[in-house]
């Protein structure tokens, strides 16, 4: 024991040794972000493969090698790894080179610029995902250049497709490269750091995600002629539908990770919220806790059951022809266990009418991903390390939208979903993830290179002598 101690002495003084110089690390970043930045990638089309020509450039400098995996030249992937000794099952890191498209009359910067104002730095994909791709990047840089011994090999991705497009990306990726990226642990978008008036309030780890899926509402009715209003009218009836299903509170069924959300938030929260977020949990006020929920904190309600919205709407030709067809198509956003077909079961109850048909819709899916684990030793070392960095506490998250982990929480790897400080306003005021504009606090992007650093080196780094 009195040797081992001993190890834990040195190890900890060789820890201390390859500190990286943050300062010149920094400038580094604020280099490879920009150009990074000033990269069109907008999918469609996509043209991943120039911010993958970048990276591979940086890694090979540093003798990283790397693997170009591609179903299309144009889109490619790119993989690399730092071998550790074995001792753990590979941990992977990684972020997505695409972005979503642009209307460039509403930048008041230009949008590929990542012009530096204010403290900020504009442009596309500042937040999503240029920072994780910087960030991840940077570490693997750091961990080559400082020779840090790991227990378990760390895998950059960086890849295509992650808006709409999984097929180039993720998807192709555990099809047909899963030998190379197979992992036991990742970390990828999805989580960030709240501050709310310049105050770092909380930082979110993303744990669990819900499952889009997508329905047709399809109402049925005699045609006729406009001049002879009908009851049976088809768009009545579905409007209607429409309207019971979009009012309609679906039973509320938390799990692990929004459970704890819900609870941790209440102790950090004013007292006017804190009691709020407790009335979830009591019976007598939950329902009417729910309805505040709905007007005023839509993503808090969502977070609650599966839910449903009405987001196209489809019917009639002519002023005086009343059509014998109406059709809606919802958004349905299921928790992850979900019992899919019960739930349609629920809606067509709620609906009550046969002239309404509900169908169940293809989408581009991702698979049923069962959230990862809160209560393991990944997730407290990511805990500890966002105390540490920005002396916070950690809540996790179960993001409404869907993101790449569900294809690797599919085949078994625990992912967590990280991301930079953003400040609460910013969102509102138009600067947000697919927002008519995008920024990132340039300190946020470097206390996120930090954060990376500490976060793999903590759950990859060698606590064995080499
Ligand atoms: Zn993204």
């Amino acid at each position: 024991m009195r040797t081992s101690f001993a190890v834990v002495l040195v190890l900890s003084s060789l820890a201390l040794a390859q500190t990286p110089d943050w300062q010149k690390v920094n400038e580094e970043t604020l280099r490879h972000f920009s150009a990074l930045v000033q990269l069109d990638t907008t999918n469609p089309p996509g043209n991943e493969t120039r911010a993958v020509e970048y990276v591979k450039k940086v890694l090979e400098s540093e003798g990283i090698p790397v693997i170009i995996a591609a179903k299309d030249p144009a889109r490619a992937n790119l993989i690399a790894r730092l071998k550790g000794n074995g001792s753990k099952k590979p941990l992977m890191i990684m972020g997505h080179t695409d972005t979503v498209r642009i209307d460039a009359s509403k930048w008041t910067q230009p949008p590929f610029s990542a012009a530096r104002q204010g403290g900020h730095i504009y442009g596309r994909g500042t937040v999503d995902d240029k920072d994780n791709l910087t960030a991840a990047m940077m570490t693997m840089v750091l961990l080559k250049r400082l020779k840090v011994p790991l227990d378990r090999d760390v895998i950059f991705v960086a890849e295509a497709g992650e808006e709409a497009s999984t097929a180039m990306g993720i998807q192709y990726l555990v099809e047909n490269h899963w030998k190379e990226i197979e992992a036991e642990v990742c970390l990828a978008e999805g989580g960030s750091v709240t501050r709310r008036n310049g105050q770092v309030r909380y930082a979110l780890i993303q744990t669990a995600e819900k499952l889009p899926q997508a329905a047709k509402l399809v109402a049925h009715g005699p045609a006729g002629h406009g001049s002879r209003p009908l009851r049976s009218n088809a768009i009545l009836h579905l409007s209607r539908a429409i309207e019971k299903i979009a009012m309609w509170d679906p039973p509320m069924r938390l799990n692990d990770t929004t459970r704890y959300y819900f609870e941790k938030l209440a102790t950090i929260s004013t007292p006017e919220e804190r009691a709020r977020y407790n009335a979830l949990f009591d019976p007598a006020k939950a329902a009417a806790t729910r309805e505040f929920l709905a007007e005023r904190e839509p993503g808090h309600y969502s977070m609650l059951h599966t839910s449903i919205s009405p987001n196209i709407i489809t019917a009639g030709y002519q002023v005086n022809v009343i059509p014998s067809e109406a059709t809606a198509t919802l958004d349905i956003r299921a928790l992850p266990d979900e019992d899919v077909p019960a739930f349609f079961e629920m809606m067509r109850k709620v609906i009550n009418d046969p002239s309404v048909e509900v169908v169940h819709e293809r989408r581009n899916q991702r698979p049923v991903a069962s959230p990862s684990r809160i209560d393991g030793e990944t997730f407290r070392a990511l805990e500890a390390t966002v105390q540490k960095i920005y002396n916070a506490p950690t809540l996790p998250q179960m993001s409404t939208g869907a993101t790449d982990m569900a294809f690797l929480r599919s085949k078994g790897v625990q992912c967590y979903g990280i991301g930079p400080m953003v400040d609460e306003e910013d969102a509102p005021k138009g600067f947000g993830a697919h927002s008519d504009q995008e920024r990132i606090l340039e300190e946020a992007l470097y206390k996120f290179v930090q954060f990376n650093w500490e976060s793999v080196t903590a759950l990859a780094g060698s606590r064995q002598p080499q």
